[in-house]
């Protein structure tokens, strides 16, 4: 991947089309009724493109259209080997693809430019190629010893897939959708967040320049909760595959209920412990890593490591670590390859992480560094935010913030360590630190979440999945596990 400078970087920004199409059937569209939505670049304030505001019949073409396609078998029959090869084309060309993607993520919604080509693309490409190499090696079972007949247990595609994603990581998180629903022969409608719909639809362009059939991968732009409901409730729609907001997850539950009954598979919010034993292998490691676990992306992750849990006799030293830490991180520009730390990724968003803020003081806590007020209020700047004096009683300890903001807590012992860690209504990461490998063992047992990282945080491989339950969700993104949901058992019996 080549690194740009920052004058290449600005040239590549001013580049992005001031308008964009929905992708239907590989061609751009417009919404039947030409009606667009601005995309506003949450550094400059300013409008930079805009995309198409789908209605209900938009959606209902465009899941028609890949209803057909599926049903026609240019992608749904093809040979497997040729699935994956068009598949990894397309990773690909989203590598050659990089910094301009990248460029597109941080005018999108703020994220620093470097993190966007390092960790979204990166991981986009890194999936996809998994995917592809995975598709001509995938088998079907046949029980052995049957007497007389054959019974064989094949796994088919369902149809039409509707992947619905989040704006915090626009590209990875559609890729753990789109990658393993393509692999196994669906069609798929993707309907990003609004605010990132420009780098999915750069993304589904270069699909097509891969090979992949028209209408196999198509992408309506809108309101969440006109596209996203018209999706949700589509009969002709076999699943959706959602990532995003509890409160939006569950209403997709009672829209299949009203519907067809179609399986939704949620990986939702979280509010992840993260726990540090006076024993952990090396402290600076621990308190660094805890640092990036609640400020990387803005601390705009599902994942954000905003509930730190310190064993009491290292207490003040990995709080004074962690407050000496957030004052080096530079904060600014996301188009700046030196920034560590972008705006929010919008006013709303920015209004709302400060609100916390504010109802963190209001309750009790004390607030150590970070303010009630953006540092740069036109910018959706805030400062990394560090409360002590909390308990599992306040909003800032319950509430994902989805912003800079951690709480830290005491604890005396493995008991008290692993109960505060699991008064939470999510479940989605934990991380504990420690060089005990029995307690190693224990605690991973004990906590309920469905991603546990040891003396690390937020790792995984293509290979791994990714789970999240309580209100953290309901399914598994990722890996061969994440591939089995957009597929459908069916037994053939045989008799001899
Ligand atoms: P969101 O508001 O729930 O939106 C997610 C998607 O749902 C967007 O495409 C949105 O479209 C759409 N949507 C909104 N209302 C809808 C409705 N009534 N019916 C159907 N679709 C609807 O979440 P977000 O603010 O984009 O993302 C942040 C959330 O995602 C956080 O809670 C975070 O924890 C979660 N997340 C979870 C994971 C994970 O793997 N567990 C990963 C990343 C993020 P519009 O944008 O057009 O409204």
């Amino acid at each position: 991947m080549t690194t740009s400078g920052t004058e290449q970087l600005r040239t590549l920004a001013a580049t992005v089309p001031t308008s964009f199409g929905m992708w239907e059937s590989g061609v751009w569209a417009d919404a039947a009724d030409s009606e667009t939505l601005p995309l506003r670049d949450p550094w400059t304030g300013e409008q930079f493109t805009t995309v198409p505001s789908a209605a209900p019949a938009d959606v209902d073409r465009i899941v028609k259209n890949a209803r057909a396609v599926f049903d026609s078998g240019v992608w749904s029959r093809m040979a497997p080997t040729e699935r994956g090869r068009v598949l990894i084309a397309w990773a690909d060309l989203i590598e050659r693809d990089a910094d301009r993607l990248a460029v597109l993520i941080s005018r999108e919604m703020g994220k620093p430019v470097h993190q966007a080509r390092d960790f979204e693309v990166t991981s986009a490409v890194r999936n996809l190629r998994w995917y592809g190499e995975l598709a001509d090696k995938l088998m079907d079972d046949s029980p052995r010893g049957l007497q007389d007949a054959v019974a064989l247990v094949t796994r088919e595609p369902l149809g039409v897939v509707a992947a619905i994603t989040p704006w915090n990581f626009p590209i990875s998180l559609a890729m753990l959708k789109l990658a393993p629903a393509l692999t196994a022969g669906n069609s798929v409608v993707l309907k990003p967040a609004l605010q990132t719909s420009a780098s999915s639809l750069r993304l589904a362009e270069l699909s097509s320049l891969a090979g992949l059939p028209d209408g196999v991968l198509q992408v309506v732009t809108g309101r969440g909760a006109t596209v996203g409901t018209a999706l949700s409730r589509h009969h002709s729609v076999a699943c959706v595959t959602f990532t995003g907001s509890t409160e939006v997850g569950l209403r997709l539950l009672g829209d299949s209920a009203v519907s067809n009954g179609k399986p939704v598979s949620l990986e939702l919010g979280g509010k992840s412990p993260n726990i540090i034993f006076a024993d952990a292998p090396d402290l600076e490691q621990a308190v660094r890593t805890a640092t990036w676990a609640f400020t990387f992306n803005t601390g705009q992750m599902c994942t954000a490591g905003s509930r730190l849990f310190v064993e009491r006799s290292v207490y003040d030293e990995v709080v004074a670590g962690v407050c000496d830490r957030v004052s080096t991180l530079t904060i600014g520009d996301p188009l700046d390859p030196g920034t560590v730390l972008g705006p929010l990724s919008s006013r709303n968003q920015c209004d709302t992480v400060l609100e916390f803020v504010k109802s963190g003081v209001r309750e009790g806590a004390t607030l150590l560094t970070g303010s009630e007020q953006a540092l740069d209020e036109e910018r959706s700047l805030v400062a990394p935010t560090v409360f002590v004096d909390t308990d599992a009683s306040m909003q800032i300890t319950r509430a994902e913030i989805f912003g800079p903001v951690v709480c830290i807590q005491p604890f005396r012992d493995e008991d008290e360590a692993l109960r505060l860690a699991n008064d939470t209504d999510f479940g989605l990461g934990a991380s504990v630190w420690t060089r005990d490998v029995s307690r190693i063992h224990r605690m991973a047992r004990g906590l309920d979440a469905g991603n546990v990282w040891v003396n690390s945080y937020e790792e995984g491989v293509p290979s791994t999945p990714f789970a999240g339950r309580n209100l953290s969700g309901n399914g598994a993104d990722k890996g061969t596990y994440g591939l089995e949901k957009y597929t459908q058992l069916k037994t053939t019996w045989i008799a001899l």
